[in-house]
């Protein structure tokens, strides 16, 4: 079977069932029975969830864990300004786009007026695949080209335009025809800053170059702007050249906000904003609803215009009365509360104390990120700074015993992904780093065991 990073760096595996609680096997067997075998499992042992508030979720038995990974439930679980907003819209009006309301535009005017003036133009969708799907239907009807780079462990998303541009589906995944990969700006491995920014806006182009050798038109640059799924890659110097080179080719920069987004890597709230650039597309999704599945793309009005001008759209949920209520709620909890701010702050502080930690820990390579998304890389050798997924997945298998949630990302599964609510307290994240701690301190163990 395909083995895909995204997929299953983190996955449960029938040979760990013999361990598990008959309850949980028997749940497990009634998946596999009606859901197929597409889907994964986190964890060796899974979690059972029953209830979820604020930074916490609980499972069947009771036992509290600290959630450090679901940035969809972004301004904590089961927030109360959400669930009101819900309930209140699904009694009063639940319709779709074809009928004036008022809500949707006061909504897209607020939402609009977080971007750069230039990127003045919203649709909406249901999920972040939907939204880079129409992104690249609308890069492709603008530049009249089909070519799409990406880089090299990228996940983008399920439709089949989308999948065909995520490589992280899988080695045994059969990318688009239309599809080049270029080499992702780990400013661990290849230097920072400029020198970072110049040596990938040098892959982008040999990307472009690769798809027009081939005989293929470029569309366009999609990237996630924190690359998650390449490992958590965080130096902002990197976007303004890798734009530039996407134009020189005659192809349009898709800003990925889908992770990124909603001051989920600080005060800037865009993760292309702290690169500095004004991308041509930007597609949002996951903590936009809290929960409610709500996603957009955004644009520039000449671009989104000019496909508009010729194809009709049409979602019948995308923009409806229930989700943009909820998405609704999300954006004033987040300006309200002013969490951009504090997302800036707490992830400082989480960065500093597990690089204390790394002092006493050599198996932490490296701790990057921005906001509250954190990437800390596992090696075995911190001179030759080799991966090691292991130690890796012993960390999130054990940090889960220990109650605290987290995951896997990059090429080698060996980058803890961290990426705690933005309603964190500086006492959740004291607690997470004790965790941390202690997690780093059993594995070290085991490990020279
Ligand atoms: N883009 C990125 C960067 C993602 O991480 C994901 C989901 N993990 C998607 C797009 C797709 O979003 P959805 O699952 O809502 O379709």
């Amino acid at each position: 079977m395909t083995r895909s990073t995204i997929l299953d760096g983190n996955s449960f595996s029938t040979t760990d069932a013999d361990h598990l609680p008959p309850e949980d096997h028997a749940l497990i067997a009634r998946r596999q029975r009606v859901l197929g075998p597409s889907y994964r499992l986190f964890y060796r042992r899974p979690v059972h969830l029953v209830r979820s508030a604020g930074t916490r979720v609980w499972d069947a038995e009771g036992r509290e864990y600290l959630d450090a990974y679901n940035n969809v439930a972004s301004i904590g679980h089961a927030h109360p300004a959400v669930v009101e907003a819900v309930h209140r819209q699904m009694g009063t009006l639940s319709t779709h786009s074809r009928y004036l309301q008022r809500g949707v535009l006061d909504y897209a005017e607020q939402l609009l007026a977080t971007f750069p003036q230039d990127l003045d133009t919203v649709m909406f969708t249901n999920s972040g695949s939907e939204s880079n799907d129409l992104a690249l239907r609308i890069a492709r009807h603008a530049t009249g080209g089909t070519g799409v780079v990406v880089t090299a462990e990228a996940y983008h998303g399920t439709t089949s335009l989308v999948a065909d541009v995520s490589p992280a589906m899988g080695k045994d995944y059969v990318l688009g025809s239309f599809t080049e990969l270029a080499a992702a700006p780990d400013a661990y491995r290849q230097g920072s800053g400029h020198q970072l920014g110049a040596w990938f806006a040098a892959q982008i182009t040999a990307a472009f170059h690769r798809l027009r050798a081939r005989g293929i038109r470029p569309a366009a640059f999609l990237a996630d702007t924190i690359f998650a799924s390449d490992g958590v890659l965080s130096d902002p110097a990197v976007l303004a050249p890798a734009l530039r080179a996407t134009h020189q080719a005659g192809a349009l920069f898709i800003a990925d906000e889908v992770q990124p987004g909603f001051a989920r890597t600080g005060s800037a709230f865009w993760g292309f904003a702290r690169h500095d650039v004004v991308p041509d597309l930007v597609t949002l999704g996951k903590p936009m609803g809290n929960g409610i599945p709500v996603s957009a793309m955004v644009g520039r009005r000449d671009i989104v215009g000019h496909f508009g001008a010729t194809v009709p759209y049409f979602n019948t949920f995308g923009g409806s009365s229930v989700p943009i209520a909820a998405a609704q709620a999300v954006l004033d909890v987040i300006q309200q509360e002013n969490l951009p701010a504090r997302s800036e702050t707490l992830g400082e502080l989480l960065r500093a104390g597990v690089r204390s930690l790394a002092e006493r820990h050599p198996a932490i390579g490296d701790v990057r990120g921005a906001g509250l998304f954190l990437g800390v890389e596992i090696v075995s050798d911190r001179q030759a700074r080799t991966p090691d997924s292991v130690h890796a997945l012993e960390l999130v298998n054990t940090l889960r015993d220990l109650g605290v949630l987290i995951s896997v990302a990059g090429p080698h599964n060996n980058v803890l992904k961290i990426r705690p609510q933005l309603v964190y307290t500086e006492a959740d994240i004291a607690l997470l780093l004790e965790r941390l701690d202690e997690a780093l301190t059993l594995c070290a163990a085991t490990a020279t065991v």
